[in-house]
Protein backbone atom coordinates (compact mmCIF):
# COMPACT_ATOMS: atom_id res chain seq x y z
CA UNK A 1 0.00 0.00 0.00
CA UNK A 2 1.15 3.35 -0.93
CA UNK A 3 0.75 6.75 1.29
CA UNK A 4 1.11 9.82 0.68
CA UNK A 5 0.77 12.74 2.97
CA UNK A 6 0.85 16.32 1.55
CA UNK A 7 1.88 18.39 4.67
CA UNK A 8 3.38 16.76 7.44
CA UNK A 9 2.54 18.45 10.13
CA UNK A 10 0.70 17.42 13.45
CA UNK A 11 -2.37 16.07 11.59
CA UNK A 12 -0.47 14.61 8.49
CA UNK A 13 2.17 13.33 11.25
CA UNK A 14 -0.11 11.92 13.53
CA UNK A 15 -1.84 9.93 10.44
CA UNK A 16 1.58 8.51 9.32
CA UNK A 17 2.74 7.70 12.69
CA UNK A 18 -0.73 4.98 13.12
CA UNK A 19 -0.86 3.84 9.53
CA UNK A 20 2.40 2.55 9.82
CA UNK A 21 1.65 0.83 13.23
CA UNK A 22 -1.28 -1.01 11.66
CA UNK A 23 0.26 -1.42 7.88
CA UNK A 24 3.57 -1.91 8.35
CA UNK A 25 3.49 -3.24 4.91
CA UNK A 26 2.62 0.16 3.58
CA UNK A 27 5.18 2.79 2.56
CA UNK A 28 4.26 6.37 3.62
CA UNK A 29 6.04 9.17 1.10
CA UNK A 30 5.52 12.87 2.67
CA UNK A 31 5.49 15.80 0.59
CA UNK A 32 6.01 19.26 2.32
CA UNK A 33 6.98 22.87 1.11
CA UNK A 34 9.29 22.61 4.60
CA UNK A 35 12.37 21.25 3.59
CA UNK A 36 13.19 21.04 7.75
CA UNK A 37 9.63 19.29 8.24
CA UNK A 38 10.11 16.59 5.84
CA UNK A 39 13.91 15.61 7.34
CA UNK A 40 12.46 15.50 10.98
CA UNK A 41 9.22 13.45 9.15
CA UNK A 42 12.34 11.22 8.55
CA UNK A 43 14.50 11.23 11.13
CA UNK A 44 11.54 10.63 13.50
CA UNK A 45 10.34 8.01 11.71
CA UNK A 46 6.52 10.14 10.33
CA UNK A 47 7.51 8.97 7.03
CA UNK A 48 9.42 6.67 4.87
CA UNK A 49 10.13 8.28 2.28
CA UNK A 50 10.13 11.60 0.71
CA UNK A 51 7.44 11.77 -2.17
CA UNK A 52 6.79 13.79 -5.28
CA UNK A 53 3.53 14.60 -6.60
CA UNK A 54 4.31 13.31 -10.10
CA UNK A 55 3.95 10.14 -8.74
CA UNK A 56 0.81 10.68 -7.08
CA UNK A 57 -0.80 8.25 -9.81
CA UNK A 58 0.45 5.01 -7.57
CA UNK A 59 -1.05 5.80 -4.60
CA UNK A 60 -3.75 3.82 -2.39
CA UNK A 61 -4.34 7.21 -0.42
CA UNK A 62 -3.53 10.66 -0.35
CA UNK A 63 -3.98 12.68 2.41
CA UNK A 64 -3.95 16.22 2.31
CA UNK A 65 -3.18 17.74 5.56
CA UNK A 66 -1.72 21.35 4.89
CA UNK A 67 -3.57 24.81 5.94
CA UNK A 68 -7.09 25.43 4.25
CA UNK A 69 -6.06 28.37 2.15
CA UNK A 70 -3.64 26.02 0.72
CA UNK A 71 -6.02 23.34 0.19
CA UNK A 72 -8.07 24.97 -2.08
CA UNK A 73 -5.06 25.08 -4.78
CA UNK A 74 -3.44 21.80 -3.43
CA UNK A 75 -6.66 19.67 -3.54
CA UNK A 76 -7.30 20.18 -7.45
CA UNK A 77 -3.83 19.85 -8.15
CA UNK A 78 -3.98 16.29 -6.39
CA UNK A 79 -7.28 14.96 -8.29
CA UNK A 80 -5.52 15.91 -11.39
CA UNK A 81 -3.13 13.57 -11.50
CA UNK A 82 -3.84 10.49 -9.49
CA UNK A 83 -4.85 7.40 -10.15
CA UNK A 84 -8.82 5.42 -11.08
CA UNK A 85 -8.35 3.84 -7.74
CA UNK A 86 -6.90 6.31 -5.14
CA UNK A 87 -8.79 8.13 -2.54
CA UNK A 88 -7.91 11.33 -1.63
CA UNK A 89 -8.72 12.71 1.65
CA UNK A 90 -8.27 16.13 3.55
CA UNK A 91 -8.92 17.38 7.39
CA UNK A 92 -8.93 20.80 7.00
CA UNK A 93 -10.73 23.07 9.95
CA UNK A 94 -13.58 24.25 7.24
CA UNK A 95 -15.69 22.30 5.22
CA UNK A 96 -17.86 24.10 2.60
CA UNK A 97 -15.19 25.98 1.19
CA UNK A 98 -12.98 22.84 0.49
CA UNK A 99 -15.86 21.27 -0.96
CA UNK A 100 -16.78 23.64 -3.29
CA UNK A 101 -13.36 24.05 -4.66
CA UNK A 102 -13.62 20.48 -5.94
CA UNK A 103 -17.74 20.34 -6.83
CA UNK A 104 -16.97 19.92 -10.48
CA UNK A 105 -13.66 18.18 -10.50
CA UNK A 106 -14.10 15.11 -12.79
CA UNK A 107 -12.08 12.95 -9.92
CA UNK A 108 -14.76 14.67 -7.37
CA UNK A 109 -15.78 10.61 -6.33
CA UNK A 110 -12.53 9.76 -5.92
CA UNK A 111 -12.40 12.45 -2.76
CA UNK A 112 -13.74 12.24 0.51
CA UNK A 113 -14.13 15.42 2.78
CA UNK A 114 -13.33 14.98 6.61
CA UNK A 115 -12.65 16.64 9.78
CA UNK A 116 -10.91 14.59 12.26
CA UNK A 117 -11.67 16.90 15.37
CA UNK A 118 -8.47 15.85 17.44
CA UNK A 119 -5.19 17.87 17.75
CA UNK A 120 -3.29 20.04 20.47
CA UNK A 121 -2.00 23.56 20.15
CA UNK A 122 1.67 22.49 18.27
CA UNK A 123 2.10 22.21 14.66
CA UNK A 124 4.91 20.42 12.41
CA UNK A 125 6.27 17.04 12.47
CA UNK A 126 7.88 16.88 16.22
CA UNK A 127 4.16 17.11 17.22
CA UNK A 128 2.90 14.46 16.14
CA UNK A 129 1.51 11.96 18.95
CA UNK A 130 0.56 7.86 17.99
CA UNK A 131 -2.81 7.07 19.07
CA UNK A 132 -4.13 10.60 18.46
CA UNK A 133 -7.58 9.63 16.91
CA UNK A 134 -8.12 7.00 19.06
CA UNK A 135 -12.01 7.23 20.35
CA UNK A 136 -12.04 10.86 18.68
CA UNK A 137 -14.95 11.92 16.29
CA UNK A 138 -14.38 12.06 12.42
CA UNK A 139 -16.92 14.15 10.79
CA UNK A 140 -17.12 13.31 6.92
CA UNK A 141 -19.05 16.00 4.34
CA UNK A 142 -21.40 15.08 1.06
CA UNK A 143 -20.47 11.41 2.17
CA UNK A 144 -22.72 10.26 -1.24
CA UNK A 145 -20.42 12.44 -3.35
CA UNK A 146 -17.63 10.10 -2.97
CA UNK A 147 -17.61 6.70 -4.80
CA UNK A 148 -19.02 3.96 -3.07
CA UNK A 149 -15.95 1.54 -2.73
CA UNK A 150 -13.81 4.52 -2.01
CA UNK A 151 -16.19 5.42 0.53
CA UNK A 152 -15.60 1.95 2.37
CA UNK A 153 -12.12 1.88 2.25
CA UNK A 154 -11.16 5.29 3.60
CA UNK A 155 -13.82 4.17 6.34
CA UNK A 156 -12.17 1.03 7.45
CA UNK A 157 -8.76 2.82 7.75
CA UNK A 158 -10.78 5.82 9.84
CA UNK A 159 -12.46 3.00 11.94
CA UNK A 160 -8.42 1.47 12.20
CA UNK A 161 -6.98 4.70 13.52
CA UNK A 162 -9.83 4.26 16.37
CA UNK A 163 -12.37 7.07 15.16
CA UNK A 164 -15.57 7.61 15.32
CA UNK A 165 -17.62 8.57 12.20
CA UNK A 166 -20.25 11.49 11.74
CA UNK A 167 -21.62 12.86 8.37
CA UNK A 168 -22.72 16.53 8.32
CA UNK A 169 -23.70 18.79 5.35
CA UNK A 170 -20.58 21.06 5.06
CA UNK A 171 -22.30 24.54 5.98
CA UNK A 172 -23.85 22.57 9.03
CA UNK A 173 -20.02 21.66 10.10
CA UNK A 174 -19.01 25.53 9.25
CA UNK A 175 -21.64 26.41 11.15
CA UNK A 176 -21.52 24.44 14.77
CA UNK A 177 -17.53 24.27 14.31
CA UNK A 178 -17.19 27.78 14.62
CA UNK A 179 -18.87 27.68 17.90
CA UNK A 180 -16.92 24.66 19.76
CA UNK A 181 -13.46 25.49 17.99
CA UNK A 182 -13.15 29.05 16.43
CA UNK A 183 -14.48 31.04 19.06
CA UNK A 184 -12.69 28.85 21.13
CA UNK A 185 -9.24 29.56 20.02
CA UNK A 186 -10.41 33.56 19.58
CA UNK A 187 -11.21 33.82 23.31
CA UNK A 188 -8.00 32.14 24.76
CA UNK A 189 -6.03 34.81 21.96
CA UNK A 190 -7.93 37.77 23.43
CA UNK A 191 -7.61 36.56 26.77
CA UNK A 192 -3.48 36.22 26.53
CA UNK A 193 -3.10 39.47 24.96
CA UNK A 194 -5.82 41.17 27.96
CA UNK A 195 -3.20 39.61 30.18
CA UNK A 196 0.27 40.27 28.44
CA UNK A 197 -0.89 43.39 27.41
CA UNK A 198 -1.70 44.68 31.31
CA UNK A 199 1.39 42.20 32.60
CA UNK A 200 4.63 44.03 31.43
CA UNK A 201 6.64 42.09 33.58
CA UNK A 202 6.26 38.35 32.11
CA UNK A 203 6.99 36.71 35.17
CA UNK A 204 4.46 37.91 37.09
CA UNK A 205 2.02 36.17 34.91
CA UNK A 206 4.07 32.94 35.57
CA UNK A 207 4.04 33.83 39.32
CA UNK A 208 0.62 34.31 39.84
CA UNK A 209 -1.21 32.20 37.00
CA UNK A 210 -2.48 28.94 38.08
CA UNK A 211 -3.83 26.11 36.31
CA UNK A 212 -6.77 27.40 35.44
CA UNK A 213 -5.39 30.47 33.58
CA UNK A 214 -2.97 28.13 31.88
CA UNK A 215 -5.92 25.57 30.87
CA UNK A 216 -8.12 28.35 29.46
CA UNK A 217 -4.98 30.26 27.66
CA UNK A 218 -3.93 27.56 25.98
CA UNK A 219 -5.74 27.30 22.94
CA UNK A 220 -3.36 30.70 22.22
CA UNK A 221 -0.29 28.68 21.61
CA UNK A 222 -2.09 27.53 18.20
CA UNK A 223 -0.30 28.76 14.68
CA UNK A 224 -1.49 31.87 13.38
CA UNK A 225 -0.75 30.61 9.72
CA UNK A 226 -2.87 27.77 10.56
CA UNK A 227 -5.83 30.00 12.38
CA UNK A 228 -5.60 32.72 9.81
CA UNK A 229 -7.23 31.30 6.85
CA UNK A 230 -9.70 29.01 9.07
CA UNK A 231 -11.31 32.65 10.19
CA UNK A 232 -10.71 34.01 6.77
CA UNK A 233 -12.77 30.93 5.43
CA UNK A 234 -15.37 30.84 8.07
CA UNK A 235 -15.63 34.48 8.64
CA UNK A 236 -19.35 34.95 8.89
CA UNK A 237 -20.04 32.40 11.24
CA UNK A 238 -17.20 33.06 13.20
CA UNK A 239 -18.52 36.87 13.41
CA UNK A 240 -22.01 35.56 14.44
CA UNK A 241 -20.35 33.43 17.41
CA UNK A 242 -17.84 36.30 18.53
CA UNK A 243 -21.03 38.59 18.15
CA UNK A 244 -23.38 36.27 20.43
CA UNK A 245 -19.93 36.22 23.36
CA UNK A 246 -19.37 39.47 23.27
CA UNK A 247 -23.46 39.86 23.95
CA UNK A 248 -22.81 37.22 27.03
CA UNK A 249 -19.77 39.42 28.08
CA UNK A 250 -20.96 42.65 28.13
CA UNK A 251 -24.37 41.41 30.31
CA UNK A 252 -22.15 40.06 32.56
CA UNK A 253 -20.15 43.29 33.02
CA UNK A 254 -23.13 45.08 33.77
CA UNK A 255 -24.41 42.90 36.28
CA UNK A 256 -21.16 43.56 37.82
CA UNK A 257 -21.21 47.11 37.79
CA UNK A 258 -25.11 47.04 39.13
CA UNK A 259 -23.90 44.93 41.97
CA UNK A 260 -26.43 41.91 41.02
CA UNK A 261 -24.80 39.15 42.16
CA UNK A 262 -27.73 37.39 42.73
CA UNK A 263 -28.35 37.57 38.60
CA UNK A 264 -24.13 36.70 38.34
CA UNK A 265 -24.82 33.56 40.67
CA UNK A 266 -27.80 32.44 38.92
CA UNK A 267 -25.91 33.12 35.61
CA UNK A 268 -22.96 31.06 36.34
CA UNK A 269 -25.51 28.20 37.72
CA UNK A 270 -26.94 27.93 34.71
CA UNK A 271 -24.11 27.34 32.76
CA UNK A 272 -22.54 24.80 35.06
CA UNK A 273 -24.72 22.02 32.91
CA UNK A 274 -21.63 21.89 30.91
CA UNK A 275 -20.09 19.22 33.69
CA UNK A 276 -23.00 17.14 32.05
CA UNK A 277 -22.93 17.96 28.76
CA UNK A 278 -19.15 17.50 28.69
CA UNK A 279 -19.44 13.99 30.52
CA UNK A 280 -22.01 12.87 28.13
CA UNK A 281 -20.17 14.02 24.73
CA UNK A 282 -18.80 11.65 22.26
CA UNK A 283 -15.09 12.54 22.09
P1 LIG B 1 0.93 21.91 10.72
O1 LIG B 1 1.41 21.13 11.87
O2 LIG B 1 1.36 23.35 10.58
O3 LIG B 1 1.29 21.13 9.36
C1 LIG B 1 1.02 21.62 8.08
C2 LIG B 1 2.22 21.31 7.20
O4 LIG B 1 1.90 21.67 5.84
C3 LIG B 1 3.46 22.11 7.57
O5 LIG B 1 4.61 21.30 7.50
C4 LIG B 1 3.50 23.19 6.47
O6 LIG B 1 4.79 23.74 6.29
C5 LIG B 1 3.03 22.36 5.30
N1 LIG B 1 2.65 23.11 4.10
C6 LIG B 1 2.23 24.41 3.99
N2 LIG B 1 1.96 24.71 2.70
C7 LIG B 1 2.19 23.57 1.98
C8 LIG B 1 2.10 23.25 0.59
N3 LIG B 1 1.71 24.14 -0.33
N4 LIG B 1 2.41 21.98 0.20
C9 LIG B 1 2.84 21.05 1.11
N5 LIG B 1 2.96 21.32 2.43
C10 LIG B 1 2.63 22.57 2.86
O7 LIG B 1 -0.68 21.96 10.69
P2 LIG B 1 -1.71 20.88 11.29
O8 LIG B 1 -2.06 21.28 12.68
O9 LIG B 1 -1.25 19.50 11.01
O10 LIG B 1 -2.99 21.22 10.39
C11 LIG B 1 -3.13 20.68 9.08
C12 LIG B 1 -4.60 20.75 8.69
O11 LIG B 1 -5.36 20.02 9.66
C13 LIG B 1 -5.17 22.17 8.67
O12 LIG B 1 -6.02 22.30 7.55
C14 LIG B 1 -6.00 22.26 9.94
O13 LIG B 1 -7.12 23.10 9.77
C15 LIG B 1 -6.43 20.80 10.13
N6 LIG B 1 -6.68 20.40 11.52
C16 LIG B 1 -5.86 20.82 12.52
C17 LIG B 1 -6.11 20.41 13.83
C18 LIG B 1 -5.21 20.86 14.95
O14 LIG B 1 -5.59 20.74 16.14
N7 LIG B 1 -4.03 21.34 14.69
C19 LIG B 1 -7.19 19.56 14.11
C20 LIG B 1 -7.98 19.10 13.05
C21 LIG B 1 -7.73 19.54 11.75
P3 LIG B 1 5.08 25.19 7.02
O15 LIG B 1 4.97 24.94 8.48
O16 LIG B 1 6.45 25.56 6.57
O17 LIG B 1 4.02 26.13 6.50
Amino acid sequence: MKIYIIGIGLIGGSMGLDIKELYPEATVYGIDTNENHIQEALDIGVIDSEGKFENLSNANFVIVSVPVDVALTVLPKVLDVIGENTIVFEVGSTKAPICEAVANHSKRRNFIATHPIAGTEFSGPSAAIKGLFQGKTNIICEVERTAFKLQEKALDLFKAIGMRIRYMEPKSHDKHIAYVSHLSHISAFMLGKTVINKEKHEQDIFDMAGSGFESTVRLAKSSPAMWTPIFKQNRKQVVKTLEEYISNLTQFKELLINEDYDAIYEEMESVNRIKEILNGMVK
